[in-house]
């Protein structure tokens, strides 16, 4: 256990220190588990955010969320390697745990931080449970990142084993993550509420995410390409077909030389299927993935009920 105020030794003194005892990272779970014991004797409920680091305003807005809504909020901050398809990508994520923690300190509340090492979470067996979850996890993100969501239920069963949260957060950025991790909770008969989030963006409409960190400047401006073209097909979507809809995506995307279409799906939210057309009382979203070189983003907008 290493707590915040190490980390500012030197200035503790001129700082409200108070403030800085109310967060502490935790490495190991035995330490996390017996101060969340201590605190939750006096009946507090546990919100849970799970994240991989190199917080944002995004990540921040999940954390809001369940501080207002428990009385205590566990953050873990855990690349997972079992969820990496790319060990090029794994290794380039970016780890940045003590900005993280300045940053989680701008909010008031109780914030447990868990940054554990692998072994700590896996042990010495670093390998994926293999999920049935009823075909969620062959679309999309199933098709294109092999593997992703058995590392996905594997890393977060581990986690809400170790912090029984009473809540736990998720972003609707990663929509079919969240659709994904509700039927996780009845798989592994977890006694934990989902609650989904809405998407943070920034000025020009990208969604959020540790990923534009590494964008170049041009990049980055370029990269709203994907929310103006989900924007756009949300506004015709009562008018056209969804083949038309699918046409005008995919020409955006041909136009620009920023950016690499992987794929445009409008999919029904329930199974995440691939519509063929529209079938009345179904609710839908379109979903993206694209290349701005070799940084990987993904972005979806709900669409009108018709
Ligand atoms: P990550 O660190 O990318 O694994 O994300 C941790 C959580 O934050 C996930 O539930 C994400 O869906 C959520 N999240 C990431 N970016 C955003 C965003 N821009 N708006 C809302 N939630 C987000």
């Amino acid at each position: 256990m290493r707590k915040i105020t190490k980390i500012y030794a030197d200035c503790a003194l001129y700082l409200n220190f108070a403030r800085f005892l109310s967060i502490m990272i935790y490495h190991q779970q035995e330490s996390l588990r017996s101060q969340l014991d201590s605190l939750t004797q006096k009946k507090r409920s546990i919100g849970f955010v799970p994240t991989m680091g190199a917080l944002h305003k995004g990540h921040l807005s999940l954390v809001e969320k369940a501080l207002e809504e428990n009385g205590v909020v566990v953050v873990s901050i855990f690349v997972n390697p079992t969820q990496f398809d790319n060990a090029s990508d794994l290794k380039k994520y970016p780890r940045t745990l003590e900005a993280d923690a300045k940053l989680l300190q701008t909010l008031k509340g109780t914030i447990l931080i868990y940054a554990p090492d692998v072994e700590d979470l896996y042990g010495n067996q670093v390998v994926s449970k293999s999920y049935n979850f009823g075909g969620l996890e062959h679309a999309m993100e199933g098709k294109y990142r092999s593997g992703h969501f058995d590392g996905v239920g594997t890393v977060l069963n581990l986690l809400f084993r170790v912090i029984r949260p009473t809540r736990a957060y998720f972003g609707e950025k990663d929509f079919q993550q969240l659709q994904i991790v509700r039927r996780l909770v009845e798989i592994e008969k977890l006694p934990v509420s989902i609650v989904g989030c809405s998407i943070l963006r920034e000025s020009h409409g990208l969604a959020m995410s540790s990923r534009n960190q590494r964008l170049t400047k041009l990049q980055f401006e370029k990269a709203d390409l994907i929310y103006h073209t989900l924007k756009k097909v949300q506004k015709l979507f009562p008018k056209k077909s969804i083949a038309q809809l699918q046409q005008i995506a995919e020409e955006a995307f041909r136009e620009s030389p920023h950016l690499e279409l992987e794929y445009f799906e409008i999919a029904n939210i329930q199974n995440l299927k691939t519509a063929q057309r529209k079938r009345k009382g179904n609710e839908y979203r379109a979903f993206v993935a694209a290349y701005a070189g070799e940084i990987r983003l993904i972005d979806n907008m709900e669409l009108p009920k018709i």
